[in-house]
């Protein structure tokens, strides 16, 4: 709202209309106020006592700016009289009324969402400027559409860019980024897929008679798995359009700091300018640089729309996706081999990372340890068709064989390289190509944010890109200061047997509070569904890793075995409360239940006592 120029004609006829005789004597008051606000660059009309008021004289003095306040309360009648001038100007009855050149900006509330948008600066700087858009975001996935509707929710005019460029061997995909397409949905779908097979091994133990061989028909659970994602990449195109967000299904690149060129299929360009943006851009799987990877390899973003069986499959990496995919694959009946570099699941408990291996072996997934791919070479045409690896030993021999299917999964890079941040003060981590914020999220350029797998340093999991996309979304347009807790995330991996973990690892506790300082309580189960099969006995295990010297918190909390995605969520909340040993000692089991052993968990490794075998 711009009042300069116009305000005392305005407030004079509204006051004309309301009263003649009050205009008469507020004549002088309304010129006084008028000259306050323009011959001062920033005037706050303030009480002496108020605590808002100090907050935005706080605010400007943070941003050393230079501003004019008046005291109301110390300036008895007048003081009062120019309230009610104000309020006839700026319909606002509550200080500070705080106006920039010449603009009103509002109270307090409105001058630190203000200032957080960016628009205080503007005003600053001279003036509002326009935009087409209050926020653009670059970057449909689950931080970005998060973002987007909490934006939108909050009034704002939003834009989302989304677009996904063909792999090499030419898959693409619809809205919803990783997650929803390549990522967590069809793997979890999978992973269910195999967690069939195993079901149907245990179903004669109860009673049901199964045919002799049960088969599996890889391009039905594809083709069911994609009817289902395309059902979610319309969803997500609806919502947006009911919210009134924007969608641009086209390639974005930073043409100027507020400028935005996106370039569809066809190459058709268009322009956007927005006062904030968020990238929130993700990452793709990276190829190892060997003859033969990008030709013959496929990675993940390939593997959950595979239109033919993948047959017997090399997996190239031993962390999250590989581990996941290839105890899918095995668990719909292929020959699997894992290549592993150096150790399972680096940063991850080695305990438990070892259990996992253990688990995936005696189900016949073959691990190749010590071993790095050389090169990948084609034997025979087909879908699929027969590749030749060879390999590099840690003692310097080689590895031979040869594999239908090669899925690289060796890590993701930031898909940032071709935005253009640099130019304009974006600043990277060049090893990663993923971009430097702060626990703000924001980048080093004040309107551009970052958010989701293109963070450096931060957790590449969909639900703390979609706690980002929102917490930041409410700081920037509203008094909210929450920032997303990054500490004490829960996760798993779906693994046959599902690891699910929350806090640090044993060997980070150990560093961080010294071995004199934790207790390891632990227990081997079998969960009772497994017992008449006697399937996987006793490969089921959790721990709790305790800091002794603090009434034994629990910092690090661990568990293998069935639905330990279902069981780590509820405990996740105990944990970041601050729960202690004992807190679970008295928190009353669900039987019979997997869970339940972390309430009867009573052996510590100190303790040296067998947890081989304990039935619950
Ligand atoms: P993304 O979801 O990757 O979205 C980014 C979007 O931006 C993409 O659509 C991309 O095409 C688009 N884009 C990129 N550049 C541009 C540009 N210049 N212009 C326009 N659009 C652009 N996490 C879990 O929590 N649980 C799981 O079980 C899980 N499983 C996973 C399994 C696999 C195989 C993979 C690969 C990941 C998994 N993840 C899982 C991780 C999860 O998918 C990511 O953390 C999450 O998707 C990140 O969201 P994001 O919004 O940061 O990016
Ligand atoms: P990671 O970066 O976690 O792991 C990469 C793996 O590849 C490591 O085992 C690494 O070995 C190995 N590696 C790296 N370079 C080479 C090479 N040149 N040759 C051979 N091996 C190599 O990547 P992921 O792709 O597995 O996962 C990416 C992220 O996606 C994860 O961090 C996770 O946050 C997310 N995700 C989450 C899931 C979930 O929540 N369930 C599931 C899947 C993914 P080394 O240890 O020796 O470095």
């Amino acid at each position: 709202m711009r009042w300069i120029g116009f305000s005392a004609r305005l407030l004079r006829s509204y006051c004309s209309a309301q009263k003649v005789t009050r205009y008469s004597t507020m004549a002088p008051i309304i010129d006084k106020v008028d000259s306050l606000i323009q011959s001062n660059r920033i005037m706050i009309f303030s009480k002496s006592y108020c605590p808002f008021c100090n907050k935005v004289k706080s605010l400007f003095e943070s941003h050393n700016e230079i501003f004019n306040a008046i005291e109301l309360d110390l300036m008895g009648a007048e003081g009062e009289s120019i309230q009610e001038a104000l309020i006839a100007k700026t319909n606002q009855k509550t200080v500070p009324n705080v106006f920039v050149n010449g603009h009103h900006v509002g109270g307090c509330d409105a001058t630190v969402i203000a200032s957080k948008e960016g628009k205080l600066k503007e005003l600053l700087e001279g003036g509002p400027k326009e935009y087409d858009y209050d926020l653009a975001i670059i970057g449909g996935g689950s931080g970005g559409i998060a973002a987007s509707k909490e934006a939108a929710a909050l009034g704002k005019k939003v834009v989302v860019f989304d677009f996904v460029k063909p792999t090499p061997v030419g898959t693409t995909w619809g809205l919803g980024g990783t997650c929803v397409n390549v990522g967590c949905i069809p793997k979890k779908l999978m992973h269910k897929a195999a967690l069939f097979g195993e079901d149907f091994n245990d179903a004669p133990y109860f009673g049901w008679e199964m045919p002799e061989k049960v088969n599996h028909n890889w391009n039905k659970m594809v083709e069911e798995i994609q009817m289902y994602l395309k059902s979610l990449n319309f969803g997500y195109r609806t919502t947006l359009r009911e919210k009134g967000i924007t969608y641009v299904n086209a390639y974005a690149t930073f043409k100027e700091p507020n400028k935005i060129e996106a370039f569809d299929k066809k190459s058709k360009a268009t322009e956007v300018t927005a006062r904030n943006f968020i990238v929130a851009v993700g990452g793709r799987p990276r190829y190892p640089n060997i003859p033969g990877a990008i030709e013959y390899g496929i990675t993940s973003d390939d593997l959950f729309s595979l239109p033919y069986c993948p047959g017997k499959t090399l997996l190239v990496g031993a962390s999250y996706i590989a581990l996941e995919c290839a105890g899918f694959l095995r668990g719909v009946g292929l020959d699997v081999t894992v290549m592993v570099r150096s150790i399972f699941l680096r940063g991850f408990d080695q305990q438990m990372a070892e259990l996992i291996g253990q688990q995936m072996e005696s189900h016949g997934t073959k691990f190749v340890r010590g071993c790095v791919p050389v090169s990948v070479e084609k034997i025979q045409d087909g879908t699929p068709g027969l590749l030749k690896v060879t390999g590099k030993l840690n003692d310097g021999s080689e590895y031979v064989d040869e594999f239908n299917t090669v899925i690289f999964a060796i890590g993701r890079d930031a898909c940032t390289p071709s935005l253009n941040l640099d130019q304009f003060g974006v600043k990277f981590n060049p090893s990663n190509g993923k971009i430097i914020a702060d626990e703000r999220e924001k980048s080093t350029v004040d309107h551009i944010h970052a958010i989701g797998d293109v963070i450096d340093g931060k957790l590449e999991l969909t639900p703390v890109a979609i706690q980002a996309g929102k917490l930041l979304v409410r700081r920037l347009y509203t008094t909210s200061e929450v920032l997303t807790d990054y500490v004490n995330v829960p996760t798993t991996v779906f693994t046959p047997l599902e690891y699910g973990c929350v806090g640090l690892s044993e060997e980070d506790a150990l560093a961080k509070y010294g071995p004199e300082n934790i207790e390891v309580y632990h227990t081997h189960f079998q969960p009772l569904e497994y017992t008449l099969s006697k399937r996987d006995e006793f490969k089921s295990y959790g721990k709790l890793v305790c800091v002794k010297n603090e009434k034994n918190r629990v910092v690090g909390f661990h568990v293998l075995g069935p639905n330990a995605g279902e069981i780590t969520q509820g405990y996740a909340l105990g944990i970041k409360l601050g729960a202690t040993k004992a807190d679970f000692a008295n928190l009353i089991g669900i039987h019979p239940t997997c869970a339940e052993n972390f309430t009867t968990m009573d052996i510590s490794k100190a303790s040296g006592l067998s947890v081989a075998k304990k039935s619950c």
